[in-house]
């Protein structure tokens, strides 16, 4: 797994100082919160949005209820169309798999389409140490990995973080070819290049959005095409996907598509939907001769039962991060693994686990912009208070936290001792902001108060204002 080590608030004050990089986030506020505000009210002139993400949440929380039983529903179905179903349970497993199809179907070159489960079990490097060629047909992944395998920070536009000045630079150099500026220009050039790799590789590999039970096959949803290549010109396809992805039936899929494109790209639709079973026929003129299911749990299981489940829900479609002020403001790579924003804060502790993720669940205001777009209703900031909760029940918190948390819980049961407590309190913030309205530095909390101004308390503390009214008030009855 590719975790960066350098700690949360370190990659954030990284984060925070790049210019460049600040002036690419604007992108996100443009590209994505008012094409998904407008795709809501278009949707809503003709029918509900609220009712369409009710029938989404609904359908996942039927699956999940019940995985087991619609896995083995899909196992049975893609088998008896010819596919092979295998099962991975960490990312060491997946690579496994993967480099033994290589290498029994005599694969040298694979090409790929987005599938953040391969990131999940860094699959890219797993491949290159055995020999194999991976190349990203994702514009977006095809410029992460010429700009030196750099790691996604976005689920949906994996290269937000980059400007055209940059991938221009890039092709130019990666390329040999004079320096272009314009999106179709380098656009043409990027499928210029891929299509070599397209008709060379003998191996397809890509993600899976939703894997149909009833079908036995996999739905995938892109915008570029280069998914449908990668799944019919090599003779093998692997398709790699989280034991969650399933859906039911076709149907509950055609809600569920409503619901994604809509939420991540405000598209009504996206350019193509592919849904995929079984292997080249007879009278096929394309396809794979084979395809492989790898269905991977990476400690998804865990959570089956679990008061997180609600988190397997997602339907990977990046609304929370694109509304998140935290991601806005400091990009998808300081979150410091596959999955950024409001979803990656959750899902990087559960799979990874609480104590490697320590700082994620407290990087949320908890405004719960995330929630609100949220198509499938996961409860994102509950969620996120759960795992804070869990990480004071372990004792994973500071130990300066700790003892604050418990100096206050102790005044807190002793009234007469909270309000001499506040009463000196109040006097000592009001000195430090010395007639100002804001205090940039608390001693107790430095660390806290690097990244935040403290409001100067008000003249009258709460209780003060409380007891005079009482005082008013009985003196009125
Ligand atoms: S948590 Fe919800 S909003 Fe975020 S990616 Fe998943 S489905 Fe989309």
């Amino acid at each position: 797994m590719r975790q960066q080590s350098m700690f949360f608030s370190a990659r954030v004050d990284e984060k925070l100082a790049d210019v460049r990089l600040q002036a690419n986030l604007r992108k996100v506020k443009d590209n994505f919160v008012h094409v998904f505000a407008a795709a809501k009210h278009d949707y809503n002139q003709e029918a509900d949005f609220e009712a369409l993400r009710d029938a989404g949440a609904a359908i996942r929380k039927r699956v999940l209820d019940n995985l087991d039983i619609w896995l083995e529903l899909f196992e049975q179905n893609a088998t008896a169309r010819g596919a092979s179903v295998l099962w991975a349970r960490n990312g060491r497993e997946v690579c496994e798999h993967v480099v033994n199809i290589a290498r029994q179907h005599g694969v040298s070159k694979a090409v790929k389409s987005k599938s953040m489960l391969s990131e999940e079990a860094d699959l890219n490097a797993a491949l290159s140490a055995a020999g194999i060629q991976a190349v990203e047909t994702d514009l977006g992944e095809y410029i992460l990995q010429i700009a030196g395998n750099e790691a996604p920070s976005h689920i949906i536009a994996p290269a937000m973080h980059k400007n055209l000045d940059e991938v221009a630079d890039l092709f130019a150099k990666t390329h040999h070819t004079p320096r272009k500026t314009g999106i179709p220009e380098l656009a043409r050039e990027a499928r210029e290049v891929l299509r070599e790799h397209f008709t060379s590789a003998q191996m397809g590999i890509t993600g899976g959005n939703f894997l149909i039970a009833e079908s036995g096959s996999v739905a995938l949803v892109t915008n570029e095409g280069n998914a449908r290549l990668a799944t019919t010109l090599p003779r093998v396809h692997v398709v790699i996907t989280g034991i969650e992805k399933i859906v039911p039936t076709l149907e509950d899929l055609a809600t569920l598509l409503r619901l994604l494109t809509r939420s991540a790209t405000g598209q009504s639709i996206s350019n193509y939907v592919s849904v995929l079973g079984g292997t080249r026929e007879r009278a096929d003129p394309e396809g794979p001769q084979h395809r492989m299911f790898i269905l991977v749990d990476n400690a998804r299981s865990g959570l089956l039962g679990s008061d997180m489940q609600p988190m397997l829900h997602c339907i990977r479609c990046a609304a929370c991060m694109n509304h998140c002020p935290v991601y806005h403001s400091i990009g998808g790579h300081a979150y410091g693994w596959v999955y950024p924003g409001p979803m990656g804060s959750i899902l990087t502790p559960m799979l990874t686990g609480l104590e490697n993720a320590l700082e994620l669940p407290q990087a949320s205001t908890l405004c719960n912009q995330c929630g609100d777009v949220c198509p499938v209703r996961i409860p994102l900031p509950e969620l996120l208070r759960m795992l804070r909760e869990k990480q004071t029940a372990r004792g994973l918190r500071p130990f300066r936290e700790r003892a604050l948390l418990k100096a206050w819980a102790w005044l807190a049961e002793r009234p007469g001792c909270y309000a001499l407590a506040t009463r000196f309190a109040r006097r000592y913030l009001a000195w430090l902001a010395g007639g100002r309205d804001r205090i940039d530095h608390l001693a107790v909390v430095p660390g806290w108060s690097k990244g935040r101004d403290f409001p100067a308390p008000q003249v009258r503390t709460f209780r003060d204002l409380y007891a005079s009214q009482q005082r008013t008030h009985c003196r009125g009855s």
